[in-house]
């Protein structure tokens, strides 16, 4: 049997009254966990799921790269974006709702989990210094990012939110590489 994404670990976002709304990242299946190929991953999925080799994605008109791996695009996923070892998974339907600088930070964020394991601070850390790096991310962007990641004020994870963008413009900042 194939793991699918809603059998991982997840991360979610409370907005109160039990509504919980799934942030950013469905999570990584760790290195040593053998996961379903991108091919497995689509057919499972079925009509819709298209996979898109590594060097051809655009998000809006920019390119997103990954070393050499492949992204799979599904718009059933209940989440932005998601990642196995080997490919990345990107909900199409829910990034076209953010800004540029937010999808290809989002982007970045799973490919972190790729080169960096499952942390989550440590691939937020990877995707700025990447995109400080390759030139899409500014302060500014950042502060879009940030937004993103904390859309409920007062709550708990609204401070974890806040808590990530603390460590997010530290690295932003930090010309060491992490
Ligand atoms: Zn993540």
């Amino acid at each position: 049997m194939i793991a699918m994404p809603g059998t991982g670990k997840r991360f979610a976002l409370s907005l109160g009254r039990g509504i919980v709304v799934l942030l950013i990242c469905t999570g990584f299946v760790g290195l040593a966990t053998a996961g379903p190929t991108p091919e497995e991953y689509a057919a499972h999925v079925g009509a819709g799921a298209q996979i898109v080799t590594s060097g051809d994605l655009r998000l809006d008109g920019k390119k997103a790269q990954c070393g050499q791996r492949p992204t799979v695009l599904d718009g059933q996923l209940d989440d932005y974006g998601a990642a196995y070892p080997g490919f990345l998974i990107l909900n199409p339907k829910l990034l076209n709702k953010v800004s540029t600088p937010v999808k290809m930070w989002i982007f970045a964020h799973e490919c972190g989990h790729q080169f960096r394991g499952p942390d989550e601070e440590t691939a937020d850390c990877f995707a700025v210094q990447r995109g400080r790096r390759q030139g899409w991310l500014t302060t500014d962007g950042l502060e879009e990012v940030c937004k993103f990641i904390a859309p409920a004020k007062g709550d708990s994870m609204h401070f974890a939110g806040s808590h990530r963008c603390e460590l997010m413009r530290k690295c932003f900042e930090d010309k060491e590489i992490k």
